[in-house]
């Protein structure tokens, strides 16, 4: 697995130090307010399962799951695969998300969750690819871990036909490693 990496972009020492700075600035934001942290599967959750370490301060966890239309290759028509369970009509509401790329997906659960009529609604994603935003996306992420240039990266959560997720860093895979 190891030998497919081209090389590592964020090492697991440069995702810890960033993961606690983001706990500070969330756990200052949302003291107070109880927040529904919404991850969305399944790339997240390994940052999910950091950060949440790191909001200091009372929150509830919740999950929902969406995915592209079977048979279409159209991008843009996602569907709920699995709804968040909380109630979170006038409450506080973080998205979490591995990374925000040409942002339909982040669209999508924006839009959707927003329809629920939280009290608040923002975003944070551990990592931003902005070169790779769709036109007509004006959604911007409120907290970002890291910027990443327009390489297809995994690890850390983020796979290549659901493989790679279970590495502790972000890395480019080998051009070989997609052939094979
Ligand atoms: P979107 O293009 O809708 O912003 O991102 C959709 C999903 O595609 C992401 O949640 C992620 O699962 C996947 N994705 C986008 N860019 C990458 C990447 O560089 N590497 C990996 N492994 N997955 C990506
Ligand atoms: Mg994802």
């Amino acid at each position: 697995m190891e030998n497919d990496i081209l090389k590592v972009l964020i090492t697991e020492e440069q995702i810890r130090r960033r993961v606690q700075e983001l706990g500070v600035e969330l756990t200052k934001d949302y003291e107070g307010k109880d927040p529904v942290i919404v991850g969305v599967l399944k790339g997240v959750v390994v940052f999910y399962a950091d950060m949440i370490r790191q909001i200091k301060t009372p929150c509830q966890m919740d999950f929902m799951w969406i995915s592209s239309y079977a048979g279409t290759t159209s991008t843009g028509s996602m569907q709920v695969k699995r709804d968040i369970s909380a109630d979170i009509r006038g409450r506080h509401v973080l998205i979490l998300e591995d990374i925000f790329d040409t942002g339909n997906s982040l669209d999508f659960t924006y839009r959707h969750l927003l329809s629920k009529e939280p009290a608040s609604l923002k975003i944070c994603t551990f990592l931003d690819k902005p070169e790779r935003r769709k036109p007509g996306i004006t959604l911007k992420p409120d907290y970002v871990g890291y910027t990443v240039p327009n390489e297809f990266v995994v690890g850390y959560g983020l796979d290549f036909n659901e493989h790679y997720r279970n590495l502790p860093y972000i890395g480019v895979l080998k051009p070989e490693a997609y052939e094979g």
